[in-house]
């Protein structure tokens, strides 16, 4: 047993003291060394390569072998001395893993070897021998050299490696380190360009060829070499030698042979080299030319099937869809179909920007370069692993045809005279409008009276009434002048009383749909390509009775401006910009009718605009069945499988993309299959509310009013399309004129919400709903809550938009909440005079307690609250905060903390306090900062659904949302007993002053958001911080001690004069 140990001590030994003597042998330079010097190292060779402990002394720390080996080589000239160290550093870098490479490198190894190969090619022809050695090292050396690919450079070496290649194209043995190497060289993005320049690529392609089985590890090291430097100014070379239809071909070919799937990381470098060259233009155009959407299409139709393959389809995908040539939207202009004269138009504003353009420049396809490869490359890729699908919509055995005699409402349109359901059934339509006339959608053009089997919802819905709801819509004005009214606002919407579970996203289905896409260049004679909805054009849709849909979409908050029928059973919709705008639309709402049932129907919105969506997340869209709603089921329902959400080959303009050029737009795309014959089905983006549903809603509000509540409403002013913003004050009568109870009602202190700045935004609607219903309810609670507080509540804060269809904006095609700062009274009159209110507030010492402003989030799930705190703020901006020491009263915090606890959707997680720059005109920071409430709040609720909490996994519904509402008013009752009296007296702004004292000490930099142009949402985590050195808050604070008659007149702000004061 002891033999071997002692054998393994001994020639340990051996070695270290062979070191030795060449440490020796190297100090004294002789020539006559040269024998000794030679013999040793062969020595040290045989026993590193026979014995495998002596490689570990050598290297062991401290013995220095590494330094004495280095420096033999360096001082030889010995051709036979200088293969056995290189032998000697193959052995030893081969086994030990990186340690030992590291401590080659650490000792200057590296540069030695490369200065080695570069004065050895001077003196051709190169020793083989040596040359094989050095380029073995080098692989194993330069991937763990973070500077290999400067020193390579520095040293000279690039072009003699790349030389050696050029000459033994034949000799494999010595070419493949050789490529290997080059590989380490060029991914050094500088040496690769030198290494282009140097004719790399024209080598490579002597080099690559067909399928074969016997070069498969050279195919790989050439295709990984090609693959790094193909790339940036290398493709330009590569595109003009022609070789894109090389590399296709040669895709193809090891696509056929390589039947087996063993060698998918060339066919994928391959792929690899096709998309560098693709990422230039002149490269699309060459794949174009050479049949490449073909050949990808095609190869990557036959590889579906094989999972493993996935990286193949996907990367042949992502070629694919950046070569498809880009169109513009088949549009003649993209600014909104309808246009609102406006009184007057700020130069230099949005809207003068907008009309003052040529012409020519509304939509142009620009096929830049710029930020394409990293645009395509970053995007949301993944896939989930689900197989398994559910179609929601699968047709119900126990269907029921529809009594068409009976359900027959309205006249029918002039010329109209095919028998699609839509006329059978009548359109709803109300005369005259506003400007008088007789109304009735319920004469029939015969004159005979008809009858319609309303659903039972006013039993059902305590708000609703259809009557009522046409009345609202008489006097509703909007821009197209619409006479009809869709169903489903008119019949109403109960509940669903059903989980609606997020769905999970099927795999493979983006890529499914692209393919899809794709096909429509590859079978381009299946393409119907055929308007059946046009805005843009009066005589459309044309009446041919064919099997086409129809579509409609001119009613209140309607939007869809135009539907192609593309395949079958295909549909490209396109939706409407805001009125006033070139963009900033993503509300669709809208009627379809003439369907097959049981057919699958896929509809593409093919003009969306943000870069990511809860559709890709588990949100379905909201569909409405007329015969439903007949039969009972008056619902609107989450509907549509195959649901995904991704960027399309319609280019963006840059005028509509905030100066971006090469933007495109993204399709949401869902597939629907249709219950029933002969109904009416809309769709929409989220569930409708629209203003002539809160008119109605509020009608009815107010005739619960009882002895005990006090309820008013105004009009705080007349919008720019003629329509009254409703303003409301909620309260609880003083119990007696006794001077205690008109104490008590004149110390309630002041609850300001708001909702529906952002019509497309309609959760805030029905949450704000449910907030008016606990409101005007006769619980204790609901006493108690109006016995605390004096309510004053702006429900719709743009009208025009919720009627108009539009996403964002307000008739003046601006953001509503990004003028609080300063509004104009002509263009913005509803936030002028809300900020009026708050500022008649403030003066009078009536500052709210609490603001707080609904709103909708499409990108996020659960309900949150922004808040604004300074003292995050300041974290945020990384300000020193150990000498930042700021007395803030986290009083701001509470209400999110109360409703955590009580709302069952609220995540406290997704609250932020943080004021960003690019938020410095909206609602909720204009009312922190200038009108001094601390309790300032944007209260934003999800448009998808839960992912915590009691729905956790649901998508949210009007309920839940109604619910939400209602419990922010019990967390408004909490928050009475936490806050001290001395706060309901003083909650004043002087904490606030002290603390912009602070932050002009602290000198935060002055950073100017570069983008004035949002898209994103509205409160996106987006930090910046805000400066507020410029700001001075000169407003003086009256302190007015108000009687009763001023209470009273507070109720009724429009008898104030001091209400309408400007600033
Ligand atoms: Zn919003």
């Amino acid at each position: 047993m002891n033999k071997p140990k002692m054998a393994a001590e001994k020639s340990a030994s051996r070695v270290l003291m062979l070191l030795s003597q060449l440490e020796r042998l190297n100090e004294d330079h002789k020539v006559s060394n040269n024998d000794a010097i030679r013999q040793i190292t062969g020595k040290i060779l045989h026993l590193l390569q026979t014995q495998e402990k002596t490689r570990k002394e050598v290297t062991s720390k401290g013995s220095g072998g590494m330094e004495v080996i280095l420096s033999s080589l360096e001082n030889t000239q010995d051709l036979q001395t200088t293969l056995n160290i290189l032998a000697i550093l193959n052995e030893l870098l081969t086994v030990g893993g990186g340690r030992r490479t590291g401590v080659f490198v650490s000792k200057g190894g590296t540069a030695i070897l490369l200065q080695m190969l570069v004065s050895s090619s001077k003196n051709p022809p190169a020793n083989e021998e040596l040359m094989l050695h050095i380029h073995t090292l080098l692989v194993k050396v330069g991937p763990k050299d973070r500077k290999f690919g400067v020193k390579s450079r520095l040293n000279g070496a690039l072009n003699v490696t790349l030389n050696l290649v050029k000459h033994n194209l034949q000799n494999h043995k010595l070419l493949l380190p050789c490529l290997q190497v080059l590989r380490v060289y060029s991914s050094n993005l500088v040496n690769a360009v030198s290494l282009g320049k140097s004719g790399a690529l024209e080598i490579m392609f002597e080099i690559i060829g067909p399928f074969s089985k016997k070069s498969t590890t050279l195919m790989k090291y050439v295709v990984s070499v090609l693959c790094v430097c193909s790339s940036g100014m290398n493709a330009r070379r590569a595109v003009d030698r022609g070789y894109l239809p090389t590399l296709l071909s040669i895709y193809q070919d090891w696509h056929r042979h390589d039947t087996r799937h063993r060698h998918v990381v060339i066919r994928k470098s391959i792929l690899a080299c096709i998309k560098n060259l693709t990422n230039i233009k002149l490269g699309r155009k060459a794949f174009i030319d050479a049949n490449g959407m073909r050949i990808l299409y095609n190869t990557s139709t036959e590889c579906l099937a094989v999972r493993t393959l996935d990286p193949l389809v996907n990367t042949s995908s992502l070629i694919m869809r950046k070569c498809f040539p880009k169109n513009r939207l088949p549009l003649p202009t993209i600014k909104s179909v309808f246009h609102h004269q406006l009184p007057h138009i700020a130069a230099g504003g949005p809207v003068a920007q907008l009309y003052n353009q040529p012409p020519g420049v509304d939509d142009v396809v620009d096929e830049s370069d710029e930020n394409e490869a990293t645009e395509v490359d970053t995007e949301n890729e993944t896939e989930y692993e689900d197989d398994e699908t559910e179609d929601l919509v699968t047709p119900r055995p126990d269907e029921s045809p529809l009594e068409l005699d009976s359900i027959s409402i309205s006249k029918r349109p002039e010329g109209t005279a095919d028998h699609d359901l839509v006329c059978s059934l009548g359109r709803l339509v109300v005369d005259g409008g506003v400007n008088g006339g007789s109304v009735d959608g319920l004469q029939d053009e015969g004159g005979e009276q008809a009858v319609l089997e309303v659903p039972d919802t006013a039993a059902l819905l305590p708000l609703h009434d259809p009557d009522l709801y046409l009345e609202m819509v008489k006097s509703t004005r909007s821009v197209p002048a619409y006479t009809e009214v869709a169903y489903p606002d008119y019949f109403g919407h109960v509940a669903l009383n059903l989980r609606e579970p997020i769905l999970e996203r099927v795999y493979g289905v983006q890529r499914m749909k692209i393919f899809q896409d794709i096909e429509r260049l590859i079978h381009s004679s299946d393409i119907l390509d055929k308007v059946v909805y046009d805005l843009d054009n009066q005589s459309c849709p044309v009446t041919d009775n064919g099997e086409s849909l129809k579509f409609n979409s001119k009613f209140e908050s309607g939007n869809l401006r135009k539907a192609i029928q593309v395949r079958k059973f295909e549909y490209d919709l396109i939706l409407n910009s805001d009125i006033n705008s070139n963009h900033y639309h993503q509300w669709f709402y809208f009627e379809v009718s003439n369907m097959r049932p049981g057919v699958r129907y896929r509809f593409n919105i093919i003009n969306c605009e943000k870069s990511n969506s809860q559709f890709n997340y588990g949100m379905q869209v909201l569909m409405y069945s007329v015969q439903d709603a007949i039969n009972g089921s008056p619902h609107w329902v989450r509907t549509g499988s195959d649901i995904c959400y991704y960027k399309n080959h319609f280019s963006r303009s840059s005028i509509a993309a905030g100066g971006q050029k090469g933007k495109s737009y993204f399709t949401l795309t869902f597939t629907v299959t249709f219950q029933h014959k002969d109904d009416v089905c809309y769709f929409a983006y989220h569930y409708p509310y629209t203003y002539s549903m809160l008119k109605m809603h509020l009608q009815k509000l107010s005739a619960l009013r009882t002895a005990q509540i006090y309820y008013r409403q105004d009009d705080l002013c007349e919008t720019l399309g003629g329509n009254s913003c409703p303003l409301l004050t909620i309260t609880a009568m003083p119990e007696s004129s006794s001077n205690d109870h008109i104490s008590q009602f004149r110390s309630r202190p002041v609850v300001f919400l708001s909702a529906r700045v952002h019509p497309g935004e309609t959760n805030s609607s029905w949450v704000m709903k449910g907030t008016l219903e606990f409101l005007m309810s006769c619980s204790p609670q609901a006493q108690s809550l109006r016995e605390s507080y004096i309510f004053k509540i702006i429900p719709m804060l743009n009208p025009d938009g919720v009627i108009n269809g539009n996403h964002r904006c307000s008739l003046s095609g601006e953001d509503l909440n990004r003028q609080w700062q300063s509004p104009n009274a002509e263009l913005h009159p509803t936030i002028y005079h809300a900020k009026s209110l708050l500022q008649y507030l403030r003066a009078t010492g009536r500052t709210p307690l609490v603001f707080c402003d609904y709103h909708g989030h499409s990108r996020k799930k659960n309900v949150f609250m922004y808040g604004c705190s300074i003292k995050e703020t300041v974290w945020q901006t990384n300000a020193n905060t150990s000498t930042c020491d700021l007395q803030e009263d986290l009083g701001y915090r509470t209400l999110p903390k109360l409703l955590s606890q009580m709302a069952p959707v609220f995540s406290l997680s997704s609250c932020s306090f943080v004021v960003e720059r690019s938020k410095e005109a909206t609602a909720r920071v204009v009312v922190w900062r200038e009108i001094g409430v601390q309790r300032s709040y944007t209260m934003e609720s999800t448009l998808c659904g839960c992912d915590q909490g009691k729905y956790k996994g649901l998508q949210i519904g009007t309920s839940e949302l109604e619910e939400m509402g209602a419990q922010f008013c019990l967390a408004l009752l909490r928050l009475r007993r936490y806050t001290s009296p001395l706060e309901l007296q003083n909650h004043n702004s002087h904490l606030l002053d002290t603390e912009n004292d602070l932050i002009d000490t602290r000198g935060i930099p002055n950073i100017t958001s570069t983008t004035t142009y949002v898209l994103e949402e509205d409160e996106a985590a987006f930090l910046e911080e805000v400066d507020y050195s410029a700001e001075s808050n000169d407003e003086n604070d009256p302190d007015l001690e108000p009687d009763l008659q001023d209470n009273l007149a507070l109720l009724d702000p429009s008898s104030d004069s001091e209400f309408s004061q400007t600033e």
